[in-house]
Parts: C-alpha cells; structure tokens; sequence
C-alpha cells in the first residue's frame, strides 16, 4: 500500500471513529436500542475498514468500504431521524444544502464540522430554518455568556417555567422564573457573562444586540430532551437597566390533539360528541395550571378551520391557533370586557371558546351564545359538581345550563415517573383495600428512588437528572349530560347527585383514573394525591 493509500486508510478509520462515538451519544439522545444500533454502526465501520485493508487493491476495497460503512450509519440516521422532531434531524435536505453553500462560498467554520444532533448536549438552540444556530463568539467572556444562556433557559425549562426574568445589574444579572403563575427568584449571572448575556439572546433571537434601549421582539427555538420550545424574547431598556423578558411556550404540548391529552378513549368520544352538538354548551374546569389552556385550544382545533368561523377569548395568548381569531379580554375591567365579548359576538361565529370565565356578565353572555353557536368555556374549579355549582352562581340560575350544558370536565396535571431511576416496592396492603385495589391485582407499584443509587449506577439519572419525573399528562374527570342529567339541573338537584348519577353510567373520576395509572407503573401515589389536592 502506497503512502497515501495509507493516510487515505487512516482517514477513514478516523472518520469510523468518530462517527461510532457520535452515534453512542446520540443514541441515548434519542433514546433508543443503544446496544442493538451501536452494535450496526459498529459493525458498519469495521466491515469497512476490513474491507479498505485486505482488499488487495486499495482503489476497490476503500469505496467497497466506505459504501458498507455508509449503508450501516445513514440506516441508523434514518431510524434516528424517524424518532425525532424536524429541527433535531440529520443529514435532511437544509443540512446538505447548508453544506453545499459552504463550500460554494468556501467559508468554512471550524465550529461547523460534524453532525447536528445535540448528541451529548443539554440544549440546543434553533433557527425557524429547523438547524442550529451557531453564534460566532469571539472572546472567553462572550463563550461564558452563550452556557450561561444555555444553563439559565435549561434550568427554566426543566422547572417548567413560563416566563424568564432578566434584569442587567451593576456588576451582575438578575435572574427571576415565573412558575405556576408565582416569581421565584433563581441563580444571578456573574461578570463577566453578564456584560454580554442580553447581547446573546438578542443574537440567538435575531435581534439587533448594540441596541439596548428600544425595546425589541423576536422568536428562537430550543430544544430540551428531545421537546421543541418556542422562546418568544423581548428586551427594553429601563431606568433599573437592561431588561430581557423569555416567554417559555412548550411546542409539542400546545399543538396536542385531544387524543393525546390523557383522555381514555371513552372520555375522548364523549367529549367529540357534545362538541358535536350545535347549538350546545361545553364546560371545562381545573384548578389553575391544570392545563386547561391545552384543553380548550385542542377542542377548538377539533372543528374544521376552514368551514367554521371560530373565536377564542384569552386573558393572554401564548399559542396561536391557525384560523382561529384570538381576542384579549381582561375580565377586571368589567363592563368594557363585557362589552367586548358581546360585541364580537355579534358577528355570528359558529365556535366560541373562553378561557377561564370569572364575571357574571360574561357567563351571562356565553350562555345566551349558547343558544345558537358551540360555546366552550373554561372555568376554575376542583371538581366537576363545584363547576356546576359555580356557573349557576354566576348565571344567577340553573336554566340555561338544563338547556344546553352537554358535558363537565375536569382536569388535573400528572406527571409521569421517570422509567430510568423509578423504584418498585411492594404496596401495604391496607393501603390497597383503602384505595379499593385488592391485592391479588397488584403485586408491584414505583416510586421516585428512596435508595442512593448502586456504586456501579451513575449518581445523576442521565435520564431525568434527578428530577425523578419526566413529562406529564392530563387526567380528567369527564361528565356527559343526558336529558335526565338536566332534568336534574333544571330542578335545583344538588350537583353531588346528578354526579353520583352519571357515575352509574360508568363515568371514572380523578382518583380511580389516577390510581389506574399509579397501577400500570406511570406515575407515583404521592404524584395523584399532590395533583387531586390541587383546588384552586
Ligand atoms: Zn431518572
């Protein structure tokens, strides 16, 4: 073998190399069969270098071997890609495109060799063009900045904060998340990252990082376990100084069908029938945070956009629905957002969706809507029998609701254990029959870890880093109304007992789905009873 027949080897050993070791990281990234694809790829790359050397005549064997290599890792790029939302793929038609325009316009940028998965990394930033966006840093200070940004936005995420505080101090930043509607202060930025972190996100947000006065707005996206966010970004100079304010919109959750919310499909198919119903009202309640937001953005995008005229009333709008005009009320101002909402109204839409009703005047009018259009409001409330309650209270009469309420939910958020750390136990019996479960039908249930974990197991699950649950999902309470239902409602019956009614039909409340999933192995006991606890 010549020379160069040698170092062209040699290169593609490296090549094997790093390509094995990408996929070993990313493997787990994407969680899938790390054994059985590091094993294809592997033996991919060895095939093929067996090949390049021992064919005897280099100018066969090494294209031989880099076609047998090729085919192991672009299999394993096509199942990887299939796992995976767009902006987190590789080797798509934008990144061969990308790569053509470099080397068109030969500018080539060390930091842009290698594949784009986030393999190994905790946050990824992305472009609207679904690729990552690669800042060109020039100094320590601004590199320090960029994993300041990432270690902020990530810690926010996985707290699941809706909103991000940044406030430029003297000789720091200020750093404050918005959680389940409360400011909780979090960890400052210390110089000297904090001289050019508002000038980071600006540039990760395509803003214009020398302007620190006018108040700017724009959009990225990141990408955190493997779930897109949107981050909607606007800064402004203030008297106190530089203010950055990140709101945090989780993209797969807010485009969610109602299929995958949580319902169990019994629950599903009632509430698509009396969303059916025309002219007929829809009653969706929870506590605050219990994702009614989702829920009512799922059922309105249930209808066909293009045929029906609908409209949604928001107290603020983070989503968007295509085809859905959405109109800001703040129901504090009383009569002017009454007069609002009748005004829009009047324009004869199809569907109209409210999202927390709070104001007699309001219900009065969604209820009087119901008479001819598909209404679905949004209520607070723990249970479906005090959103019963509370709307009478607020219409002032059960009457219009004998007349057209179609159906109750409620709902809560759970969130589910996470598979790599959870722990099995063997449940006291006395707490089975309490709970109605006899023992003969559950033999294990999990846990977050009580137990340190085994020398030979990582001291951070790789998986959840030890936050012990790993996303959430609805659990709902869902009440279809029949005629004898609203007989019922018609004639003042306590709502405890049109309850018990509709549970002889079968409907399943928060506690026995709850449990059902703490049975199948998804969630914890102590998660449904602190997510049912929930009441305002
Ligand atoms: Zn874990």
């Amino acid at each position: 073998m010549s020379v160069l027949g040698v170092i062209l080897v040699l290169l593609f050993a490296a090549v094997v190399f790093y390509v094995c070791n990408w996929a070993f990281l990313d493997t787990r990234f994407v969680n899938t069969n790390q054994a059985a694809w590091n094993a294809v790829v592997l033996a991919g790359g060895l095939a093929g270098l067996a090949a390049a050397i021992l064919v005897p005549v280099l100018s066969i064997g090494l294209p031989l071997g880099v076609v047998l290599f090729a085919a192991a890792s672009i299999s394993y790029a096509m199942h990887r890609n299939s796992l995976v939302t767009a902006p987190l793929r590789v080797l798509t038609g934008a990144h061969l495109e990308r790569f053509r325009q470099r080397v068109l316009s030969r500018r080539a940028e060390k930091a842009d060799a290698g594949p784009m998965s986030g393999a190994g990394r905790e946050i990824i930033f992305m472009g609207f063009d679904d690729l990552p966006i690669r800042l060109e840093l020039r100094s320590p200070a601004e590199r320090r900045a960029l994993a300041e940004v990432e270690r902020v936005v990530h810690d926010a995420i996985l707290r699941r904060a809706s909103t991000i505080g940044y406030l430029a101090r003297p000789g720091k930043g200020e750093v404050k998340y918005r959680i389940s509607g409360e400011t909780h202060a979090a960890a400052d930025v210390e110089r000297p990252a904090a001289d050019h972190f508002p000038a980071i996100i600006k540039r990760l947000a395509g803003l214009d990082p020398a302007e620190t006065r006018k108040p700017q707005e724009g959009r990225v996206r990141a990408i955190v376990a493997a779930q897109p966010y949107e981050l909607r970004i606007k800064t402004a100079g203030t008297i106190k100084g530089e203010q950055v304010a990140v709101r945090v919109i989780d993209l797969v959750t807010s485009q969610m069908r109602l299929e995958e919310l949580g319902f169990v499909p019994a629950q599903v198919e009632a509430l698509k029938e009396a969303l059916g119903v025309r002219p007929g009202l829809v009653v969706l309640s929870g506590p605050q945070d219990s994702g009614l937001t989702t829920t009512l953005h799922a059922c309105l995008r249930h209808f066909d956009r293009y045929v029906n005229n609908i409209i949604v009333f928001e107290s603020h709008t983070d989503v968007e629905i295509e085809n859905v005009q959405h109109f800001l009320v703040n129901q504090e101002d009383g009569p002017v957002a009454a007069a609002e909402v009748r005004s829009h109204i009047r324009m004869e839409p199809d569907v109209v969706g409210f999202d927390a009703v709070a104001q007699p005047e309001i219900a009065a009018l969604l209820a009087e809507a119901a008479r001819d259009h598909t209404v679905v409001v949004g209520l607070r409330a723990p249970d479906p029998t005090q959103a019963l309650a509370r709307l009478t209270a607020l219409l002032g009469s059960p009457r219009p609701l004998a007349e057209r309420l179609q159906i109750v939910v409620n709902q809560r958020l759970v969130r589910f254990l996470c598979p790599a750390c959870k722990e099995a136990y063997r449940p006291n019996p006395d707490f089975l029959r309490k709970a109605n479960l006899g023992s003969a039908r559950v033999d294990l249930l999990y846990r977050p870890p009580t137990r340190p974990p085994a020398q030979d197991k990582p001291a951070v699950c790789p998986r959840c880093k030890n936050e012990r649950y790993v996303g959430r999902t609805g659990l709902f309470e869902v009440m279809p109304l029949d005629t004898v239902a609203r007989e019922m409602i018609g004639r003042a019956a306590p709502p405890a007992d049109i309850r018990t009614y509709i549970r002889k039909s079968g409907a399943r409340n928060l506690q026995e789905l709850g449990l059902q999933m703490v049975i199948e192995g998804r969630t914890s006991i102590e998660e449904v009873l602190r997510a049912i606890k929930e009441t305002t």
